[in-house]
């Protein structure tokens, strides 16, 4: 047989192949058309025995030429493609850096924690320390040591909660955060300018104005020759702190740990005294109670009442968020625990 059929037949194979490599789509249709070509020249070559042993070397020629060019194309054909399928995977794996991602509501402090750091923030402001003690106290730090001896009758008036532990009403939770001050008058020595916000806790139902706990901030001060004239200049600072131009007001009380004691009012900051529904139309707002230390609270810490004087005030923390925000129950301040209601403040 002559070289002719064979190598014309080895041109037709490069043509197909150099089509089949030029449609190949992706690196799968690559490869199909890789064999179906290699399976062809195969063929071509297994053939070349029955060529005529001097034009043989001719058909080994123009076979080679033709393989050498179809794998050339192949070649160039798969850069092609790898380039196009590395652009794809990239795109598809790319991260837009400048998307908006899921919102996440950052939340805030309750408005009673807010209240909370501003009394402490505006009392460190004055020079004073802020104290903490124990919520489940002794019978001891809550009552006795503050001048509420067995059996006094203002003891009936704080609604204790006992716990089941040790003798008999010995251990409880802290009905007000004084006994924090029987503990630093214990652990330090005078002068003490402090202040100790805490949870207080009482046996009362919760409804619009009671909770069985609530939160309190009381402020101790023992130096020597400390008079009422500290007291009310330091309570007139602060509420003006607190509320802007205020004035307070000192009515005549009764409170075991102070004598004398008051109770302790704010002029109306919301109607400048001419009557509100905040203030009930009275002008006033109650907030709390004050006096001089008794010498018997002295006595109970060791502190001679000749030498050292001073004076303690302290009210309810939650009222304030109360009074500012125009919130009518202390319940939906403090348990309703509704997102919705506490994200406004
Ligand atoms: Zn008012």
């Amino acid at each position: 047989m002559s070289a002719r059929p064979l190598i014309d037949r080895s041109s037709d194979a490069v043509g197909t192949a150099l089509r089949a490599i030029a449609d190949a789509t992706d690196l799968d249709a690559l490869r199909a058309a890789e064999r179906r070509i290699d399976d062809e020249f195969a063929a071509i070559k297994r053939e070349i025995k029955s060529v005529d042993a001097a034009d043989r070397s001719a058909v080994g020629q123009a076979l080679g030429t033709a393989q050498a060019q179809a794998r050339a194309a192949a070649d160039a054909r798969r850069g092609e493609l790898e380039a196009t399928a590395g652009a794809a995977r990239l795109a598809g794996e790319r991260l837009d850096l400048t998307a908006v991602g899921a919102e996440y509501r950052r939340g805030h402090l309750h408005p009673v924690t807010q209240v909370w750091r501003e009394l402490e923030d505006i009392f460190c402001g004055l020079g004073y320390e802020v104290h903490g003690g124990p919520e489940v106290e002794d019978d001891w730090h809550n009552f006795e040591a503050l001048n509420f001896p067995p059996g006094h009758p203002a003891r009936a008036m704080q609604d204790t909660l006992y716990v089941n532990l040790g003798e008999p009403e010995q251990v409880l939770l802290r009905t007000h955060t004084s006994p924090v001050q029987i503990r630093l008058m214990e652990s330090q020595p005078p002068p003490i300018y402090a202040v100790m916000p805490g949870r207080t806790f009482r046996r009362d139902t919760p409804d619009a104005r009671h909770s069985p706990v609530f939160h309190q901030i009381e402020c101790l001060v023992v130096d020597r020759g400390i008079t009422m004239g500290d007291l009310m200049g330091t309570i007139e600072v602060f509420f003006r702190a607190l509320f802007g131009d205020v004035e307070a007001r000192f009515l005549p009380s009764f409170f075991p740990f102070t004598e004398p004691s008051a109770e302790l009012g704010v002029s109306c900051p919301f109607c400048s005294r001419s009557g509100c529904r905040t203030c009930s139309h009275t002008g006033w707002i109650e907030l709390g109670g004050c006096g001089m230390v008794d010498p018997n609270v002295f006595a109970a810490v060791g502190l001679d009442a000749e030498e050292w004087s001073g004076f303690a005030f302290g009210f309810g923390i939650d009222r304030i968020p109360l009074l500012r925000n125009e919130i009518d129950s202390l319940q939906t301040l403090l348990w309703d625990n509704d997102v919705r209601f506490l994200r406004q403040f």
